[in-house]
């Protein structure tokens, strides 16, 4: 059975303006899956509906086979959604932020307690306890966002840009916890900017933009569509002129230092190399232009990913 299932998923909001043109989309058990997309794509939307803050205009959502409308009950024991907005009440202390969604949750005293001891140490706020939560420093309270989530030890696991403006020391250890957690068996959606932390840790993909879903996929099977990368090199030397191509490599001349150089697979950096040292072009350093997700989601959808958000 899939930990989600969404069927034909339509939104349109008051204004009139449509937000969901019609999606389906599968996360399979176990998965690690990222939903990408640019601003204004409908990730919120979806992530709204799912976790039933958003009212849909038609189609079907299921949770674990539980469907959101018929049995929001059920549905929603499944699920633990980590917004991107803090909306915990600042002045209550940590402990009971995270106990109190135990008993919301329906989750018996004991072992909420249980529980939320446990959540406190793994998310490293156990000296925390007992301050009231405004005192937390911004990393802090994610961890406390995410333990509240986790109370209730759900099936499904959804993050709406879980590292916006997160420190990274921060960003590696919630990282490897939800590698940890994932391994355990919780089903982990994410939706991120950071393009890398997709790539590295999900299995799977769906791309969405405009409302539409425009790709689909295992992460390693978008990665091997991408048959080409962009490299920009610092030459030592001032170049002044530049062929327009080099064998199988496009060149763009950037300014009197800087070269582009497009490198097809399966053609190596060393050839590439080569070719320049034998226009006289020695190179000091060079980096990757666009990790492949990036580009891959420029040809997809002809823009580049959201802006990251400043921390
Ligand atoms: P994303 O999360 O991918 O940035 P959203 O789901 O937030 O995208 O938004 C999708 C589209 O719906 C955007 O064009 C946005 O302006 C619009 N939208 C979002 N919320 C509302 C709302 N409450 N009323 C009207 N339009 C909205």
């Amino acid at each position: 059975m899939p930990a989600l299932e969404i069927r034909q998923l339509h939104k349109t909001y008051g204004n009139g303006h449509v937000a969901l043109q019609g999606i389906d989309l599968t996360v399979e058990e176990g998965d690690f899956f990222a939903l990408l997309g640019p601003n204004g794509a409908g990730k919120s939307t979806c992530i709204g509906i799912v976790s039933t803050l958003v009212r849909k205009s038609s189609g079907e959502v299921s949770i674990f086979g539980d469907d959101i409308e018929k049995d929001p009950i059920a549905a929603k024991s499944h699920l633990g959604v980590v917004p991107q907005e803090f909306n915990f009440n600042i002045f209550e202390p940590v402990e009971e932020i995270i106990a109190n969604q135990g008993g919301y949750q329906g989750v018996a005293p004991r072992q909420v307690r249980e529980r939320t001891r446990q959540l406190l140490r793994e998310l490293d706020l156990w000296d925390k306890r007992r301050v009231q939560a405004r005192e937390l420093s911004g990393g802090m309270k994610r961890r406390l966002m995410i333990a509240r989530a986790l109370i209730h030890e759900p099936r499904l696991l959804i993050l709406d840009e879980p590292t916006a403006g997160v420190d990274i020391e921060l960003r590696r250890s919630m990282w490897g916890y939800m590698r940890r957690i994932n391994e355990q068996g919780t089903t982990i959606i994410l939706t991120t900017h950071y393009l890398e932390e997709a790539e590295q840790m999900c299995r799977n993909v769906a791309i969405i933009d405009r409302g539409h879903i425009v790709k689909h996929d295992r992460m390693k099977n978008l990665l091997r569509q991408l048959d080409c990368e962009t490299f920009v090199l610092n030459a030592r030397e001032t170049v002044e002129e530049l062929p327009d191509r080099i064998g199988p490599f496009a060149l763009r001349h950037i300014d009197e230092h800087t070269i582009e150089a497009d490198l097809p697979k399966p053609h190596s950096l060393n050839e590439l190399m080569r070719e320049l040292d034998r226009l006289g072009i020695a190179i000091d350093s060079l980096r990757n232009k666009a990790n492949r997700l990036e580009e891959l989601f420029l040809r997809l959808t002809g823009k580049p990913p959201a802006a990251e958000e400043t921390p």
